[in-house]
Parts: C-alpha cells; structure tokens; sequence
C-alpha cells in the first residue's frame, strides 16, 4: 500500500506493509539515492540490533555504501550533543552533497536523524523508515528536531523525507506500553477528522493490541493518510495544521512536569483529550464528546486520568512555555464531535486549571 504526501515538488510517497526492509535497497534507489555516496543510517541501541543488519545487509547487496550511528535509546538522546556526534560521523564517514541519511526507529530517531539531514551541508537526502506505531505520525510531515534543555523540540526545521517505509513487521518487537502510546495518535487522526475511523479504532481495539498486522496495516494507513492530508494542506502551520495538536497542550505539559518517559507521549496526550473533550463540554459542546473519547481511550488501553502530584500550578505553568499562550487567554483544540475539531483562540486560563482538576476526579 503507498500513499502520497502532496505537498508540490516535495511530495513523496510511503510505503506501508510487511518484508519491506528487505527491499530498503530498491526503495533507495527509487528515491534517486545516488549509488556512489555514502548512506548514514541513524538508529537506536534498542532498534539497531533488531533490525540493522538486515537494513545493512539489503543497502550492500544493492552497491551502497553504508555508515552507520547508533546512540543509546531515549528522548535523553534528542539533543544537540548527539546531534553533533551524528554530524561528526556524516563527515568522517565521507558523506557528500548527493548522501542521504536513513533514520532506522520511533520518533527520536527520524526527528534527530532528520534534523541532521536538513543540516548537514545545508541538507541532503533524507528517509524515514518508522519502527514504532507513534511515529506513523511523527515520520509525516517534516516536522524534525532536537530538544533544548528548556523546552522541547526547539531546535528544529521544516524538512521532508523523500520516502516514508513503514515496514509493518517491525512492530512486532513493540512492548505493550508502546503499542498502545502509539495508537493514541492514531485515534487522534480519527478524532479531529473521520468519526468512521475513531469508531473504528475502539471497535478494533483488542486486535490492534494484540498486533494484528491486518488491523495494524489499516489503522496506519488511515493514520498517516489523514496525516498526509492536514499536512498538504498546510506545510508550514499557519493555521489548519494545529488541528493535529489535540491534547497535546495539556498532554506536553504532563510530560514537563513528569519527566520524559513517566508517560510516554501518547499516554500524555490521551489524558490531554480527555481534557480536551471536557473543556469542550464546559464550553457548551455535548457531553456525549467527552464519554465516547474516554470510552475510545479507554479500549486501548490508555491513561484518561491525572495522577494527583500533578499540580495544576505546574502544569499551567509548563503550558505557558507551549507556544500557545498568551494574555491569560490559550488557544486548544476543542471536538466539536467525534470526528470534528475547531480552534478556539480564547479560552480563559480559569477554565483550564478546573479542567486539570477535575481530569484528577474518578467520575466526572
Ligand atoms: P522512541 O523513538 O523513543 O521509541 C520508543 C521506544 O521504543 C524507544 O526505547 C525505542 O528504542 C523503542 N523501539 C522503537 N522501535 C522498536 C521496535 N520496533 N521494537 C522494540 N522497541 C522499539 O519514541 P516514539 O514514541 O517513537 O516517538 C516519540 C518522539 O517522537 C518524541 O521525541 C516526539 O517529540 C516525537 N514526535 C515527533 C513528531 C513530529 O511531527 N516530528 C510527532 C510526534 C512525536
Ligand atoms: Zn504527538
């Protein structure tokens, strides 16, 4: 299955299936990868041993030559201390103008790996070659970065891949925390633009757990063709692209004032739509919004509750370092059905710290 990315003369297709890693060699060369540069190929210490020799083994046998970074697993690693100790392997391994870079992983990967990409000599070729369920979302749409130690994702770049091969057998590895973490996104997709696929998704839900590579197949394609879609229609996020960010005001700021990896970013957001579906009924819009998403989150496995430690203090201040603030007044993501989001631009502060304390609540 293959979808297109339109985005002009930066369109690029992905690749979804199983067995693709095998054929990585032929993919690169349909990417226009030049035979006699160097590749880079950027994995993690948990990735790479799964699944690099096989990369290695497909790019050799295709006439590529091949270097490789490893760094160890973790958001820990997006940083530019490790961006620069890529970079130093691009240069001593000979990478030139006509290389490309292959990042080999979930999200840290593609996004480090593709912020090296968008730099190294002004940028150079770029695939995204996703290992994990998340990162059906983070491996479309050029977003790539590392993290400053004050904020996140703030050092970064507009950059699109040539290809996108989602090699769906790769999945299989995933440990359950990460499965369910990565379908939160893949609900998302569904939630802000096709009610047909958020249903779908609950309905489905024990399969998908379970790694049915039938059900897993489809929900990323939906995924990233609904991804595909915002993006298209909005590169650079002017305006519609900010739809994607459903729960994840309140969902980045759980993951501040945690700690990276207390619950993984899809975990995060998943209370953060939670929160959104609530807000959204505080604001007059249906109440059935907020039972049916929990209901949603609920099937995969996912948090819809806020641990009690969690100040709303800190967390209102987290969200003040989001971009999305300002006078007192935030801008979210509000469902104004299952499958329909608006962007409301003034939301009183007040509102919000009601929504985190009652997301504390058992039954609200
Ligand atoms: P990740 O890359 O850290 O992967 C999660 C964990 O799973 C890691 O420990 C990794 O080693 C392991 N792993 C990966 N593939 C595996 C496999 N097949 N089998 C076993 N283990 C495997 O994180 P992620 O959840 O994929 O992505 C999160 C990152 O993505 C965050 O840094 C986030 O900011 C970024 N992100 C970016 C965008 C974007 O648009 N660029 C969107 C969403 C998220
Ligand atoms: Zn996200």
């Amino acid at each position: 299955r293959t979808i297109r990315v339109e985005l002009g003369e930066r369109s690029y297709p992905i690749h979804i299936g199983s067995g693709l890693l095998k054929n990585i060699g032929a993919y690169c060369q349909e990417a226009g990868f030049a035979l006699r540069s160097p590749l880079l190929v950027v994995s993690d210490s948990t990735v790479a041993p799964l699944y690099l020799p096989q990369v290695e083994e497909a790019l050799r046998s295709q006439g590529y030559q091949v270097v490789t970074h490893i760094f160890p697993a973790g958001e820990a690693s997006k940083s530019l201390a490790v961006y620069e100790d890529v970079m130093t392997t691009a240069i001593q391994g000979g990478l030139d103008r006509h290389s490309a870079i292959l990042a080999l992983g979930g999200g840290v990967v593609g996004d480090l790996a593709g912020y090296v990409a968008a730099t190294y000599m002004r940028g150079i070729g770029f695939m995204q070659i996703p290992t994990t369920i998340l990162a059906h979302d983070s491996s479309v749409g050029g977003k790539v970065a590392v993290n400053h130690p004050l904020a996140k994702n703030m050092i970064g770049a507009f950059y699109q891949p040539a290809m996108v091969v989602y090699d769906l057998d790769t999945l299989l590895t995933l440990p359950p925390r990460q499965v369910s973490s990565g379908l939160a996104e893949a609900i998302k997709h569904g939630l802000i633009t096709d009610e047909v696929f958020a249903y779908w998704c609950r309905e489905h839900a024990e399969e998908l757990l379970a790694l049915d590579l039938e059900a897993l197949g489809y929900a990323l394609e939906l995924g990233c063709s609904i991804k595909a879609k915002v993006v298209g229609n909005d590169e650079r996020e002017n305006g519609l692209r900010a739809v994607l960010n459903l729960g994840h005001t309140i969902g980045h700021a759980i993951e501040a004032v945690g700690g990276y990896g207390v619950f993984l970013h899809g975990e995060a957001i998943a209370i953060g739509m939670a929160g959104s579906a609530l807000l959204a009924a505080k604001l007059g819009r249906d109440r059935a919004i907020y039972e049916e998403t929990v209901s949603m989150l609920t099937a995969l496995s996912l948090p819809i509750r806020l641990p009690e430690q969690y100040s709303e203090d800190d967390l209102m201040e987290a969200m003040k370092h989001d971009k999305k603030f300002k006078e007192g007044k935030m801008t979210f993501i509000i469902p104004e059905a299952i499958g329909s989001v608006s962007i409301v631009n003034d939301i009183d502060e007040q509102l919000v710290r009601e929504v985190l304390a009652q997301l504390k609540k058992e039954d609200n």
